[in-house]
């Protein structure tokens, strides 16, 4: 998505988010299309709190995608996927993990068995500005899958 497109949609369809929180800090690109905005634009609606990003898109150049043995949830393209980090603390986490799960079952983002392809990681430990949860759409993860960085199985 360009920047221009970006802007045009904003006011209507994204009003929460701004393409500086969302675009790879290392070349300012954004692969997501408006479906992937609109997703996230759901959750914060379901959500009904503000969310500070912490991580967005990040492109497959990105230092912490290339250095994966492959790209993650970060760094897909593909149409619909998107994969945030939302630092949250001072609040339970839970409810921002409910929030993006029921809008999943909203938007029918479901495996044929009717569970929500959600990919959903937490962080709560550590320094309180670094605790996040991760929340993406990447149906090739595979997903659903719950994580937590307590103990590390899979990078984001
Ligand atoms: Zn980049
Ligand atoms: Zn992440």
């Amino acid at each position: 998505m360009t920047r221009e497109e970006f802007d045009q949609g904003r006011a209507v369809s994204w009003p929460n988010f701004v393409w500086s929180e969302l675009a790879c800090p290392h070349c300012g690109a954004l692969a997501w299309n408006a479906t992937a905005l609109e997703t996230i634009q759901a959750i914060r609606d379901r959500y009904g709190r503000p969310m500070w990003l912490s991580s967005a898109y990040r492109c497959p150049l990105h230092p912490t995608e290339a250095r994966k043995e492959r790209p993650g949830a970060h760094a897909s393209a593909l149409p619909g996927d998107f994969a945030i980090d939302v630092v949250i603390h001072g609040w339970p986490a839970e409810e921002l993990a409910d929030a993006a799960k029921q809008t999943f079952l909203e938007l029918d983002l479901t495996s044929d068995s009717g569970r929500p392809l959600i990919g959903l990681g937490r962080r709560q430990h550590g320094p309180r500005a670094r605790r996040f949860v991760h929340i993406d759409h990447w149906p090739e993860g595979p997903r659903p899958t719950v994580w937590s960085y307590d103990a590390p199985k899979e990078a984001a």
